[in-house]
Formats: structure tokens, sequence, C-alpha cells
């Protein structure tokens, strides 16, 4: 369903602007080379990949292989807009982050991965406007420099900020809402080549059905997001929380700061570690006691997975640091793995909690054998359409498994019945089997979406197999 062909690729990392960048996931180095020097001496759009014909484009997981390998890069909205014109089908590549087919395409992907400069920052307005190749570990330290910070990042800064936002990917913490809720307006631009540009303030329900537009809209070109006074923040982790503690106590456990994740293998009836962001603000900052509900404050720094090296984890132990390097658990400088993992996550009405993690723990003896890890985090309400968020707080339940995807296929149906009582919906990026139907029934906004996405795009130009599936198809 998902065309996860089965896709082997040497893994070889490579420094680009101070940033190890997984491209090479794709590319031996020397075609790497190649690649950036074409995108540099191009001139226009530029088809790059024809000549790496031994060098398939996978997403970064290396499980799916993508439909074409025709990539062109645009370096400016004329050349965008341009190239939009003349195909009847593409799909925007952002980082590829993504682990089932949504980014997909059988015909053309256009990269704006060379447009990532900072558009304007707006000290008065709080705002900044970057074009949307830019990621957020390029955009979080310039902010951090300037003086800003953003409300939330994901466990990873490695990712685009239009792709992220597309996709509705988030951190944790109650209070906070995706990453896509600090977007105050978007450039994109339409299947007929025209520019669109849409604002929170001036364009209501229009502009909130954009936001998490999958991909579905157009491309989008600059994205405008809301910044902050820049904050301090320290990282603690706890071990050993019991369960029973998270049954009884869930949401104060919850409300004890800034961010909160609970990690767990869903063994031996507990969370193996609690991760807590503390923003150092008079009021909002952890009380870091030897004990948190039973579980014990460690003493060194962890990986989610405790047998495995934190060296690429941000720093823990309570020592302050900028906001962007605590928010995601893992380094910019590095990849959080060798990319050899898949996963789900599933987002749960907030107020069901504690039954659907009681539920996925009964499953832990079909789960734990596929599983690398799980981790939970709750984020705030939204008012964008496709956001899973919308109108409702939420507990995401989510799985990073070990890459056997015929295994994990088998069980995912199993997952999702068990939260189906709770009408789970899927994280828009990761794996999933949720019948279409029963998708397309957990969004009010659906039928506005697909009316919005008609309007930019009559003719589905920006359509693949993804949508096709659970957006558009009946
Ligand atoms: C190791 C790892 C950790 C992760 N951690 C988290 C996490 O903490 N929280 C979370 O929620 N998710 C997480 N994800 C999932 C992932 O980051 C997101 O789903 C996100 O979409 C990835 O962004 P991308 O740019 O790589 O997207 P891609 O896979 O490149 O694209 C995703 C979608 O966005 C569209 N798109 C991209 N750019 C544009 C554009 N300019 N205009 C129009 N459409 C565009 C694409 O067409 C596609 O439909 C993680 C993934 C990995 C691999």
């Amino acid at each position: 369903m998902y065309n996860c062909r089965a896709f082997e690729a040497e893994q070889e990392e490579i420094t680009v602007a101070n940033v190890r960048t997984a491209w090479a996931t794709v590319m031996n180095k020397r075609t790497f080379i190649r690649f950036f020097g074409a995108l540099i001496a191009s001139p226009v759009i530029s088809p790059l990949l024809a000549w790496a014909s031994n060098n398939k484009l996978t997403n970064w997981a290396g499980n799916l292989q993508y439909s074409t390998d025709r990539l062109y890069s645009a370096n400016s909205l004329e050349q965008v807009r341009s190239y939009v014109r003349k195909q009847s089908q593409l799909k925007v590549l952002g980082t590829r982050h993504c682990f089932n087919n949504i980014a997909d395409s059988t015909h053309n992907f256009l990269s704006l991965k060379s447009m990532d400069d900072v558009v304007a920052l707006d000290p008065r307005a709080h705002t900044v406007t970057v074009s949307a190749g830019m990621t957020y570990g390029q955009l979080s330290p310039y902010l951090h420099a300037k003086g800003f910070a953003l409300h939330n990042l994901a466990s990873l800064p490695h990712i685009s900020v239009a792709g992220a936002c597309s996709t509705a990917t988030h951190g944790s913490g109650e209070k906070n809402g995706n990453l896509a809720t600090a977007v105050s307006a978007v450039e994109i631009v339409t299947a007929a080549g025209d520019v669109v540009k849409l604002s929170r303030q001036g364009d209501g329900e229009t502009f909130r059905g954009a936001v998490v537009g999958l991909g579905a809209l157009g491309v989008i070109t600059k994205i405008t997001l809301d910044l902050q006074p820049t904050f301090v923040m320290r990282q603690y982790v706890y071990e050993n929380l019991p369960l029973a503690e998270v049954k009884d106590h869930f949401d104060v456990i919850e409300s004890k700061a800034y961010s909160i994740s609970l990690f767990t293998n869903w063994q031996n009836q507990r969370i193996s570690e609690v991760w807590i962001k503390s923003r150092d603000e008079e009021g909002q900052a952890f009380d870091a006691t030897p004990e948190f509900f039973g579980a014990k404050r460690a003493t060194r720094n962890l990986h989610p997975i405790a047998e495995l090296s934190a060296e690429n984890c941000t720093e823990q132990m309570g020592v302050p640091g900028p906001w962007f390097e605590r928010l995601p658990h893992f380094r910019m400088g590095f990849t959080p793995s060798a990319g050899k993992e898949l996963q789900s996550e599933y987002f749960v009405p907030r107020q069901h909690a504690v039954e659907a993690i009681l539920a996925v723990e009964r499953l832990r003896d079909q789960v734990s054998p596929l599983l690398m890890i799980s981790e939970i985090r709750t984020i705030a309400a939204d008012k964008l359409w496709l956001s899973p968020c919308y109108e409702q707080p939420c507990v995401t339940i989510h799985f990073t498994w070990k890459q056997d995807w015929p295994s994990v296929r088998k069980l995912l149906p199993v997952i999702e019945r068990e939260l189906a009582p709770f009408e789970a919906r899927p994280h828009w990026g990761k794996l999933f089997t949720t019948p279409p139907a029963v998708l397309k029934s957990t969004y009010k906004k659906f039928p506005d979406f697909i009316q919005l996405s008609k309007q930019y795009d009559p003719q589905g130009k920006f359509r693949n197999e993804f949508l096709n599936t659970n957006v558009f198809g009946s």
C-alpha cells in the first residue's frame, strides 16, 4: 500500500556547511558533490539526477525508494512558477523524513533545498519569514543570535520547515501546539503557477485549511513564523516511572514542565525514561527533585534507548542551554541514527490518554519484539483543518520500529483496532494502515479541504498515490 520497496543503500555522512546530512543515504560522496556542484552551477532549473542512474532516490530512513529520480531544483520564485507551469504532475520534496509515500511522485520532484534564506525578521511583529527550503536546524541558531525563539521543535532539527508544517509535525508540551501553529503566513505557487499569499490575520478559514496542506495545494515558497524572546532551558531525565503512576497521575505529570516525553518499551509495567524540558523563567522552572512519581533522576546523559550512546542526544542533567539545543532530543550536528528504522504514531484525544496507553500496553507481547522504543507526548489543540489536534488537545503514542515492514504492517491494524474507540488519527508522515474511510471520518474539515485543494489545483497536478488513496479517493 505504501510502496515501501525495501532498499538497502550504503550510508555515508558528509558535512556540508557544518551540517552532517543523511542525503548520502542515496548518494555516495562523489555523486553528492556532483549534485551540489550542479545546484550551484545551474542558472535555471536543471534535471539533477538523470546522470545518477546507479543512485536511487529514497527517503531518509531508506525504507521507501521513490518512484522517480527526476529531481529538479529551483533557486527562485520565478523558477518555481515556470517549472510548475510546465509540468502536469509533480511533488515537492522536502528533507525526505516521512516514512510513508506522502512525498512520492511517479513523475517529477521539485526541491527547494537551495531556497533556504531568511527573507525577513520583523522584531516588532515578532515574526520571521523564511524561504521554504530552510530547515529548523539552520533557522534556530540564527533566531537565537538575534534574540528570538520558536515555541517548540520536533525530536530532531534536520527537517524542513515547509515539510514539517505540511504534515503537522509536533514536539511535546500540553500547552504547545504542533509546529504548524506557529505559521502566521504562507506564500504558495498554485498549479497554474500563480502566487497566492495567505495570512492568519487576513484569510481566516482558507489560511487554516492551507497550513497543514499535505503538499496538496501547491508549492510553499515562503513561510512566516511567530517568534518569542529567546529562552534558556534545562533538560532532566528520570528512569523507571511505574506505569501505575501514569495511570493515576497522568495529568499532573504532564503539567509539571514545558515539554515532557515518556519513553517506554512497554515491558515491566514502566516508563523507562521521562524526558523533562523546563524553561528557566520564573514560575516555569521544574523542581528537579531526586525522585519524580517514583522515578529516579538519571546520573548521566541518556539516549531514549538506554543501551545506546547518548552522544547524539541533546544535553541533559539540568545543564542550562538555549531552547534549540534542548527542545529536540537529537543534536543538529549528528544524524540521530543510521536511519534503519520505521515510525508510526497515533494521536488520541487527550481525555482518553490513559485508556489508550493501557490499550497499547496490553499488546506488549506483540509490540515489543518489533519495537526499538515508544514515545508518549502531549500537544495542545489548534484550528488547522487537517491537524490531528484540530479542536482537541491530544496525546500521541509513537513507535520507532525495527526495519521489518512485513511484520510491522501486520501489527499496525491490531494497534489501530485497539485505538479505534478513541478515534485515533495517524501521523500524516509516518506508517499506518488506517482505511481511508475511517481516516476521513475523524476529520470534520475533510470536505472543505478537498474543495480548497480543487480551487488551487483543479487538475490534480500535486496529487500522488498517497493523496489519491487517503484524501481524494471515495
Ligand atoms: C528521525 C525522525 C524523527 C522524527 N521526529 C518527529 C517528531 O518529533 N515529531 C513529528 O511530528 N514528526 C517527526 N518525524 C516525521 C517528519 O519529520 C515529518 O513528518 C516531516 O514531514 C518531515 O519533513 P520533510 O521536509 O522531511 O518532509 P518530506 O518527507 O520531504 O515531505 C513531506 C510532505 O511535505 C510536502 N512538502 C515539503 N516541502 C514542501 C513545500 N515547500 N511545498 C509544498 N509541500 C511541501 C511534501 O510534498 C510531502 O507531501 C520524524 C522523522 C524522522 C525521520
